[in-house]
């Protein structure tokens, strides 16, 4: 009897997801537990998108729509990054699906051959690696530092393309460092890309709509129009509108890799929800107070969790300049004995730890391949941010 095929003996189950669970379990039983682990907005949908999605089950649409979206939503998508970006995509070129990490596991399936590579920097999001190997491919992973940012060198790159590169995966803001890539550094690394035509770029910007103090947010066929034919431009409704469980992400790309995808997706999960695609609609065409009150308050928690996470003793916190994490380097804390007893060997023992004595859940490093650290969201209330990062605070001063 097989229960599992050997292609899922490649990857592990979604860590972020894991963590997010067992936080709800646990307070489920009644445990004293602060998650803030999950990479979800705390807010609420806003009303008027919400309102958006009980309008369209009133109207009955509640049947298939095309497999690629409403003709409504993909225009939508279009404009979003006309206004934004300056791209022109045409409907065509676009694809709706549940959850951008559905449209990356479209675009890589479809296009990755056995022994293909596919570049990605790390710290890194758990599931493009994972994407990439379900798919068949290789994740060839070029860590960043700290030193720089946590930002990818144009010679990094350079020096890990090879002939079997297939893929340049680039997540701009970056979960979960919160490193973000402006115009001109995207252009650096567009000049590389260009000496190699055989590379193609997904760029997952999801997170674009929230940097901070200003950070000009751009994406890479905006600063180097001269990819466009080799770029899948990936985004999705979750992060800046608090729509994480109406499961609706997008992507814009040249016409046949977004057929090749729209093919895929009308064999696995055919249209994203109707209902979602609804709400999408109302989210991208309506006004954009509520993202930008949304960002003005994560970025008065990015201010407050930094400066506490610094005050803990062995914690080296950066700071931010986009998404919704501190990604904090503990190295200095490993190695030693809680209060509780338990050995610090590595970032696991430490998360481990942290939730047992004070009840705080965050992501071990090593999910993002880059131990010695844990991720902690701020995307949740202030006070429970506070009072998780005093417990830090405790747990790391009582460190010996
Ligand atoms: N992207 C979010 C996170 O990193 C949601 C969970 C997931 O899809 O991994 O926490």
């Amino acid at each position: 009897m097989r229960l599992s095929a050997p292609r899922l003996d490649r990857i592990t189950a979604s860590p972020t997801l894991a963590t997010r669970m067992l936080a709800q379990r646990l307070r489920a039983e009644g445990r004293d537990v602060l998650a803030v682990s999950s990479g979800e907005p705390d807010f609420d949908t806003p009303e008027y998108i919400k309102e958006a999605a009980i309008a369209a089950i009133r109207a009955g649409a509640t049947k298939y729509t095309d497999v690629a979206g409403t003709r409504a939503l993909r225009q939508a998508v279009a404009g979003k990054f006309r206004r934004d970006y300056g791209i022109d995509y045409t409907e065509d070129e676009v694809l709706v699906s549940s959850g951008s990490k559905q449209a990356i596991f479209n675009a890589l399936l479809a296009t990755m051959v056995e022994g293909d590579e596919a570049i990605i920097p790390s710290p890194c999001w758990v599931s493009y690696p994972a994407i990439v190997e379900l798919a068949g491919g290789t994740a060839v992973i070029v860590p960043c530092e700290p030193a720089g940012g946590y930002k990818l060198a144009p010679a990094q790159l350079e020096a890990k393309i090879t002939a079997r590169t297939r893929w340049f995966i680039l997540n701009n803001p970056c979960n979960p460092t919160g490193a973000a890539y402006d115009a001109d550094e995207l252009r650096e690394l567009g000049a590389v890309l260009l000496r190699h035509p055989e590379v193609n770029i997904l760029t997952d910007d999801i997170y674009d709509k929230l940097t901070y103090d200003g950070f000009p947010t751009a994406t890479v066929v905006e600063a180097e129009p001269r990819l466009r034919p080799r770029t899948l431009t990936v985004n999705g409704c979750s992060k800046a509108y608090a729509m994480t469980g109406w499961r609706i992400g997008y992507a814009g790309g040249p016409r046949a890799l977004i057929s090749a995808m729209e093919k895929l997706q009308g064999h696995s999960t055919s249209n994203a929800s109707s209902i979602g695609q609804a709400a999408a609609l109302a989210a991208l065409t309506g006004p954009e107070e509520s993202v930008t009150a949304m960002r003005e308050t994560f970025s008065r928690r990015r201010d407050m969790v930094v400066a506490l996470l610094n005050d803990a003793q062995g914690l080296l916190c950066h700071k931010p300049l986009g998404a919704f994490y501190v990604f904090p380097d503990i190295s200095a804390c490993l190695g030693k004995a809680t209060a509780g007893g338990a050995y610090l060997a590595d970032d696991g023992a430490f998360v481990a730890a942290l939730l047992a004595e004070e009840g705080v859940a965050v992501v071990p490093g090593s999910a993002f391949l880059a131990p010695g650290h844990f991720r902690l969201s701020f995307a949740a209330p202030q006070d429970m941010l506070k009072e998780a990062c005093l417990r830090i605070q405790r747990f790391c001063g009582a460190l010996s």
